[in-house]
């Protein structure tokens, strides 16, 4: 004996019914507030889950009080009601009940072709998705004799004639949507939208609202504002005589039209009347809705409502909107717009209507799509900018010598590195799409092609798209859509600035990196990396003079040529941040960096010494390191050539007094890099003092400045309480922190991280996501202890995990200062730490 499910439980949606998302699901929740707002909504009943799930094992459903329940015309449609709306759930079957009798009422009271039409569709709907027929045998359009032979082939393939009781008719479509949400597919679809493994399913039946008959009558959809601009528009489509598309026979524009007839036109009042169940949604569910609707001879029943699907640049639009109008508050609003989404924003990016073909993938490394014609080396791509042509530059991995290549693309591409890779971190402070560790790719610099993974190749000049949002390498020009810095976008920063509780500054090296953190509200550079002001091919000749002296004076001769320079980059920083904080990071990467590395490079550089090509060749092998991440680099460069600092630290407080007699007083930040022992700062401290106080008596003025530790090797971390008595700040680098904590290349780490994560050996990226197991502990410790030494010791973190949302709820929980992104990141870990706080 078969169960019969007790089906006795359904409600129907009324105002007063206890209707629960998690026990009929969202869409009964959604209809049933439709109903409260007395929008005109369709008799409706709702299964609960647990009904569903015992169809679904193969329980009878008794359906007889159901069909009761909606008396002698019974005709209904089915629709799914998963408790969340992004899991999907089995699409929705019309007309269930139509049979024989039906049939002959609707073609007294509609017309023989509107009965045959609804008989027809609905014979085709549950042939193929309830009897699972060969759909091949039920495709056919109305037409004479059409719903004749769907009946007569139903019969033939099921040996039984098309089902005439409507509580059959009914038991049958509820089992085989039950049924369809428990299938493999459909699972894993909803698993990949994040669906718990035993998600489940309401049903409900709803009255149908036909959409045929006399005067205006039809269905369509209509949402008010754009899904792609946020902007208040009228959008949806209307067919006249239809239930949807397959019946459609005119469709009408929702307002006028030079291109042909409207609604607004042929229908004024209904338009009017859904425009204004538009604004009762919007006021009343506080959300801007897309409403599902049918006209009968001009009487309009709402029969769904959807939470519009909005772009990015939309969800700010109408999240600032709804708080203006008060109909949210505006932390609701902040809490309504994904931080990460605001990162779109400020680029351009590939418009997602447009069709994307993907021929390589890599590491994401900084966001914004750019279309370009490729270029392999730095010099091609500043002959491209010198030509006005846009070009993405394309490299194995960049360097130093890069930078200027880099500033002339639009886009950068490499085939090797990870997050703080060279390329990754310049880019990201430029605002530049960057794809790197594109292992994807193969590039031949000689034959100057690149070749992607399924054989295609790219010559130099040929057009492709980079999307740095998401790592595609795209061949040919894509689509863009402009980046949406507008009124909305600022509006909702400044919110977010009055909830935000804890600072967010930005890594600036230079005056435009410096205007963008100004444009984007920071609180001021919390990392200014110093050796990247030298890069520009005037400094970088006196840089490699300075690297290349023979003799003390030789070195003081070429420091004196660049400290002016420096003087006129801090004065230019400080006087762009108007008295915030600027902190300054002396000069940090290994010195052989700044020389070249083939031979046409070291040629040039005799000629540009004036020393043999031999000898600039035996120096620069002298001066190469086999790990020179590890060898001579920040503070071990600091104490071994201290000239350097000395120059770094004048030029700082010259500037200082400059800056502040004409503007706003600068307490200038200077932070000492890859300390591992106190005494390196003790030592550091020393002379910058001397250096401080040698300026205080020549210039005549006053001035104070905060000296800080970059804490970014383990030791530094573990010893923070006697590094922090000589030190105002802590700052964690944390790439350095995380490249030594793991033993890990930062440069090197792209090209085996994805195997890394694939396997879960690493959750993420640790130099994308904070290792907060690991690093954070570090990181933990090192705050803990440098505070008991010193209480009123500023910490923060200047990594680039400064920018990422979950490395800065960390932050804020261990109740550090502030954290340092670049520029173009501010915005989205401004956001972040504004939903964290509330
Ligand atoms: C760091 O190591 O985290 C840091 C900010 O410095 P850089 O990336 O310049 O080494
Ligand atoms: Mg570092």
């Amino acid at each position: 004996m078969q169960k019969i499910a007790d089906v006795s439980e359904f409600v129907e949606l009324t105002p007063a019914a206890e209707v629960k998302a998690a026990r009929h699901g969202w869409r009964a929740k959604c209809l049933q507030r439709l109903i409260r707002l007395d929008l005109p909504v369709p008799a409706t009943v709702a299964l609960p889950v647990e009904t569903v799930r015992a169809i679904a094992m193969g329980v009878m459903p008794d359906t007889a009080r159901i069909a009761a329940h909606f008396g002698p015309d019974f005709l209904v449609s089915v629709r799914s009601s998963p408790e969340n709306p992004e899991w999907g759930g089995p699409g929705t079957v019309l007309n269930v009940g139509m049979n024989d009798v039906m049939h002959q009422k609707l073609v007294e009271s509609h017309g023989p072709e509107a009965a045959d039409a609804l008989y027809l569709r609905f014979v085709q709907s549950y042939a193929i998705h309830v009897a699972r027929l060969d759909p091949d045998m039920f495709h056919g359009g109305p037409g004479p004799g059409a719903l004749a032979a769907a009946l007569a082939a139903f019969e033939s393939e099921t040996d039984e004639p098309f089902p005439q009781a409507p509580a059959r008719q009914l038991a049958e479509v509820l089992r085989s949507m039950a049924r369809a949400w428990e299938g493999t597919t459909a699972r894993l679809l909803r698993q990949a939208k994040g669906a718990p493994p035993d998600a489940v399913l309401g049903l409900l039946v709803q009255r149908m609202a036909l959409g045929i008959g006399p005067g205006i009558s039809g269905s369509g959809t209509m949402q008010f504002v754009d899904s792609v601009t946020g902007a208040p528009r009228i959008t949806g489509r209307f067919r006249g005589q239809s239930q949807g598309r397959r019946m459609a026979q005119d469709t009408l524009f929702l307002t006028r039209d030079p291109r042909g007839p409207s609604l607004e036109e042929l229908a004024p009042d209904v338009f009017a009347e859904l425009r204004g169940y538009g604004a009762v949604c919007r006021a009343r569910l506080r959300e801007e809705m897309q409403i599902e609707f049918t006209v009968e001879g001009g009487r309009v029943a709402v029969i769904d409502a959807l939470r519009v699907v909005r772009s990015s640049r939309a969800a700010v639009k109408i999240a600032v909107a709804l708080a203006e109008d008060g109909v949210i508050p505006r932390e609701e609003a902040l809490l309504r717009v994904e931080p990460r989404a605001l990162s779109e924003l400020l680029h351009y990016q590939v418009d997602p209507r447009a069709p994307r073909e993907p021929f390589a993938r890599g590491i994401a490394a900084s966001p914004g799509a750019a279309v370009g014609r490729i270029v392999f080396t730095a010099t091609a791509a500043q002959a491209s900018a010198a030509r006005g042509e846009p070009c993405i530059l394309v490299r194995r991995e960049t360097g130093p010598e890069d930078i200027r290549g880099m500033h002339a693309a639009v886009a950068v591409l490499t085939e090797r590195g990870g997050m703080t890779s060279h390329a990754a971190v310049i880019a990201r402070g430029l605002g530049l799409p960057c794809i790197v560790g594109c292992s994807d790719i193969h590039i031949s610099g000689r034959e100057k092609v690149l070749r992607g993974p399924g054989g295609q190749s790219f010559s130099e000049g040929e057009l492709i798209t980079v999307d740095g949002t998401n790592g595609e390498v795209l061949s040919g020009a894509a689509e863009m859509l402009e980046p949406a810095l507008d009124d909305g976008f600022r509006t909702l920063l400044r919110w977010a600035e009055t909830v935000c509780d804890i600072g967010i500054r930005a890594n600036a090296d230079t005056p435009d990196d410096a205007r963008t953190a100004r444009m984007f509200d920071a609180d001021g550079i919390g990392l200014c990396r110093t050796e990247h002001m030298f890069f520009d091919e005037d400094r970088l000749t006196v840089m490699r003079e300075m690297i290349f002296a023979d003799t003390p004076n030789d070195r003081r001769i070429a420091l004196e040529r660049l400290l002016p320079m420096q003087r006129a980059d801090f004065i230019t920083l400080f006087d762009i941040m108007a008295g915030q904080p600027v902190c300054i990071r002396l000069f940090d990467p290994p010195l052989h960096e700044f020389l070249p590395h083939d031979r046409e490079g070291m040629r040039e550089l005799a000629e540009a010494l004036g020393r043999s090509l031999s000898e600039v060749s035996r120096r620069v092998e002298a001066l190469s390191e086999f790990n020179p991440m590890l060898g001579m680099r920040g503070v071990r460069l600091g104490l071994t050539v201290p000239e350097i600092y000395d120059m770094q630290a004048r030029a700082i407080f010259e500037a200082t007094v400059e800056a502040s007699r004409r503007g706003a007083p600068v307490v200038p930040e200077v932070m000492i890099p890859l300390v591992s022992a106190a005494r390196e700062v003790e030592i550091v401290k020393t002379r910058i003092d001397a250096v401080a106080a040698a300026v205080r008596t020549e210039m005549k003025a006053e001035f104070a400045y905060r000296l800080g530790v970059m804490v970014e090797t383990p030791r530094a971390a573990l010893r923070a309480g006697e590094i922090a008595e000589h030190a105002h700040f802590l700052s964690f680098g944390t790439n350095d922190l995380t490249q030594m904590t793991y033993g890990l290349s930062r440069d090197d780490a792209g090209r085996f991280m994805s195997a890394y994560v694939n396997q879960h050996v690493y959750a993420e990226d640790p130099f994308h996501i904070l290792d907060v197991e690991g690093v954070g502990e570090l990181l933990l410790m090192g705050a803990s202890r440098g505070r008991a030494a010193r209480k009123d010791v500023t910490i923060s973190v200047c990594g680039e995990h400064g920018g990422n949302p979950e490395s800065i709820a960390f932050c804020r929980a261990a109740g550090f200062d502030y954290v340092s992104c670049s520029p173009f990141r501010v915005p989205v870990a401004r956001l972040a730490a504004a939903h964290f706080a509330l």
